[in-house]
């Protein structure tokens, strides 16, 4: 567990050297210290990781966590108590999965239509503060894949702006897995380039949700301000359920895996 530490110091090496040979001057934080623009967020992807190695990770100072699986994320979020504590939630959206995400999480990098984010602001409780959003890009128009075309997006853009219960924050896209290095380095420069011709007409996208464990490096060179990290930090993520594996898991339900 402790190897997260290592993982984390690694990560963060690396993020410095792709900041620098990159020109940018922007740091690189781990925790949730309040961010300028000048800034790359890790989020640690603990998706089919234990609640035990989220701990670990807290304890090496990691405080935004990404989630992709709702069933998944209400056994183990009640579980961290450390302080502040950010969710980020990654997967694909179901419409009937919007209330537990608008209570459970603080961002929400997948938000491609207008159904889903009328229906994560209507169900955001009052008491928090309002849900952070991505909205997801598909650049590619292939078949089977999430995201709002770049044609259809600043009419997304603009509905979701409206909604009083929901900050965008900017764009997250995920390049085709087969992408060679050049072609997702142009994914993500296409991605900074919409964000930025968006932004001139007066909408507020400084954000882009861009790289993962084997590309976190071309996406900080072409602007990322948030990575998603999963693998390169936690090691393999496991098929079990999240209870294995945690002392407490003998206490709850066994997971219904029906639905
Ligand atoms: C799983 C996942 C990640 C993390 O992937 P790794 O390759 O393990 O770093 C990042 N973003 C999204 C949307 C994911 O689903």
């Amino acid at each position: 567990m402790t190897d997260i530490t290592d993982h984390l110091a690694e990560i963060q090496r690396r993020v410095h050297a792709a900041l620098k040979r990159s020109g940018r001057t922007a740091n690189c934080v781990s925790d949730a210290s309040d961010f300028t623009v000048d800034h790359v967020t890790i989020v640690a992807v603990s998706k089919q990781q234990t609640v035990a190695a989220i701990r670990s990770a807290c304890r090496a100072g990691l405080r935004h966590f990404g989630e992709s699986y709702v069933q998944e994320a209400e056994y183990k979020i009640p579980r961290i108590s450390e302080p502040g504590i950010q969710w980020h939630f990654l997967g694909h959206i179901q419409a009937n999965k919007t209330r537990q995400i608008a209570v459970l999480f603080d961002w929400v990098h997948t938000v491609d239509r207008i159904r889903v984010a009328q229906r994560l602001n209507d169900q955001r409780p009052h008491h928090a503060p309002p849900l952070n959003v991505f909205l997801q890009v598909d650049q590619t128009g292939l078949p089977g894949r999430s995201g709002i075309s770049e044609a259809e997006l600043p009419a997304l853009l603009q509905a979701v702006s409206a909604l009083p219960r929901l900050r965008v924050r900017g764009l997250m896209t995920l390049p085709p897995a087969e992408a060679d290095d050049e072609a997702v380095a142009s994914h993500f420069r296409r991605l900074r380039d919409t964000a930025a011709r968006l932004g001139v007409s007066g909408m507020p996208l400084q954000e882009l949700s861009i790289g993962m464990s084997d590309d976190f490096e071309l996406a900080v060179a072409e602007g990322a301000t948030f990575v998603r990290i999963g693998t390169a930090l936690f090691g393999q993520r496991t098929t079990d359920h999240p209870a294995n594996g945690d002392a407490e898991h003998r206490l709850v339900q066994p997971p219904d895996r029906t639905s």
